[in-house]
């Protein structure tokens, strides 16, 4: 598939120390749509959008934004904590706007199964469809944010 100029750019900023120095590809080689589709199809195939899980993964994240020290139980299954970074990082995407830096904890404790991700990773979920490359550092698996943030 042949890149536009635009493309190319955002390729560049997902990629180790364009954004992040971690990147958001990790050792994934396939172009961004390919990447996208195929976890858009397991979503499907699970039914759920992308819209339900950013906005239940909102849910969260604002739950754990609005207590002090960042850890509460919700409906007396999800544990949810908020590990506070300095700094905020822009979309890759070349969106307007920047996301705060930080890492949400949610431990599904009736499931024993626990996820994290940042707010970045929502935003991309929800505009983008982009759960990060495999073998990124804050790679979702559809399959397993499912699992954890739906009872
Ligand atoms: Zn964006």
């Amino acid at each position: 598939m042949k890149e536009t100029p635009q493309e190319k750019k955002i390729r560049q900023n997902l990629q180790e120390s364009g954004i992040s120095p971690q990147g958001f590809l990790g050792e994934d080689e396939r172009h961004i749509h390919e990447i996208v589709a195929t976890d858009l199809a397991v979503l499907e195939r699970l039914g759920k959008t992308k819209e339900e899980i950013a906005d239940r993964m909102e849910f969260f994240s604002q739950e754990a934004f609005s207590h002090y020290d960042g850890n509460v139980i919700i409906d007396q299954i999800y544990e949810i904590e908020y590990d506070t970074v300095r700094g905020k990082i822009p979309c890759p995407f070349d969106h307007p706007g920047l996301f705060r830096k930080g890492e949400i904890t949610l431990n599904n404790l009736h499931k024993n199964l626990k996820i994290s991700w940042t707010p970045l990773n929502i935003h991309m979920i929800r505009a983008h469809g982009f759960f990060e490359g495999k073998g990124a550092k804050h790679r979702l698996e559809p399959k397993d944010l499912i699992e954890i943030l739906f009872k």
